[in-house]
């Protein structure tokens, strides 16, 4: 099956996507045709340097006054009238993967982002990729072509720029207006909350037994008030009553916290395994015969709403009894002085 890749020079890593493209054609895709990179830039990059890192044998250029995604898809639909490919292959950074979403979109065909691996079959494409947050991988039969795929950063050894500049088959310029320039600029904000469910030595875990959203937004106030973060099982982060990125359990994060408190959580394995390496695992749940009891070192049969409003009570009793304490102790220390 014929491929080309999608390169984007526009971007700071172009040198990376090229080496993760080749990496992945020799390791990682059976049956594909690769000879032609498409490589859009802006008119201040030189064509020589381009070229030298384009890793299949010829290169299209395609040169725009802006780097907009928007030109770019428009650029590649007009392109495939020329039937150079059945496939395009983007690297897997946030570029690859929304042009090759977008892409299989706009022409009826099959996307799929962060791909690990692919077999070209008669008719059809057989993608491997991560799923469950990396704990599992799966297969999918593509079966629409144009197939546009992105490639995951990790899936293959990127492979060393060989220097041979490839063949500049032609140049084409794109201008650019400021019609439908819906995204002026972008930031990409790193999320602190992911770093800190991760390491955070204790954790309040809360489960669908919340009810509803409103009563997440109580479970992650009281997680606050003593000094615990929230992660949730994954029908509340299904549901939206958390972010995604706080799902614990073999499809989110795997936590090792001292300590880990399962409130309205049934126990279920997918979400157990989650949070099995905790030093000590304290179960809160209604029904006596619910799994997590069994799995927990400490089991209250109990409300969540009635055991965490009695936890935060003693959580701040404590804390003011410590701070008195210190109060305390500073004045004795006055005093004597
Ligand atoms: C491939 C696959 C991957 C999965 N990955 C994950 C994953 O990563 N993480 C995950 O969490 N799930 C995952 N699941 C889903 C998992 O199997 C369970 O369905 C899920 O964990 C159940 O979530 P829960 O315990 O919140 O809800 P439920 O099973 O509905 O349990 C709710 C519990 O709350 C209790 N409860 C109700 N009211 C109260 C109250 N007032 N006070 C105290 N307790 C109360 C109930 O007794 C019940 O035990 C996966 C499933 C599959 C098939």
């Amino acid at each position: 099956m014929k491929g080309v890749l999608v390169l984007n020079a526009c971007a700071d890593d172009y040198h990376e996507q090229g080496r993760l493209l080749a990496g992945f054609l020799a390791q990682r895709a059976e049956g594909m045709e690769v000879d032609t990179a498409v490589v859009f830039y802006t008119e201040k990059t030189d064509c020589a340097s381009l070229l030298s890192a384009v890793p299949v044998q010829q290169a299209l250029l395609v040169c725009l006054t802006q780097g907009r995604t928007e030109t770019m898809l428009n650029v590649l639909a007009a392109l495939e009238a020329r039937k150079m490919a059945e496939v395009y292959l983007f690297a897997g950074n946030c570029f690859g993967s929304e042009m090759a979403v977008r892409l299989g979109q706009r022409r009826g065909g099959s996307a799929m982002a962060a791909v690990d691996g692919v077999q070209c079959e008669q008719g059809c494409i057989i993608a491997t990729k991560a799923v469950y947050g990396g704990h599992m991988e799966a297969t999918f039969v593509l079966k629409r072509s144009p197939y546009c795929l992105s490639v995951a950063k990790s899936c293959a050894e990127p492979a060393a720029e060989t220097g041979e500049p490839a063949v500049l088959l032609e140049t084409l310029t794109v201008p650019e207006g400021t019609e439908n320039n819906f995204s002026a600029d972008f930031t990409l904000m790193k999320d602190e909350q992911e770093k800190n469910l991760e390491t955070a030595p204790f954790i309040l875990t809360a489960g669908r037994g919340a009810k509803s959203r409103e009563g997440i937004e109580y479970m992650a106030k009281a997680a606050e008030k003593m000094g615990a973060e929230l992660g949730v099982s994954r029908p509340v982060a299904m549901s939206a009553w958390a972010p995604l990125n706080r799902m614990v359990g073999v499809s989110g994060a795997m936590l090792k916290p001292e300590i880990c408190i399962a409130a309205g959580v049934s126990g279920a394995p997918a979400f157990y395994a989650g949070i099995e390496k905790s030093g000590l695992i304290v179960s809160v749940n209604s029904d006596p015969r619910a799994p997590i009891h069994k799995k927990a070192d400490v089991s209250i049969v109990d409300d969540w709403h009635t055991v965490l409003q009695y936890l935060c009570d003693e959580f701040i009793k404590e804390r003011d009894n410590t701070a008195g304490d210190h109060i305390s102790r500073r004045t004795g220390a006055a005093g004597e002085k």
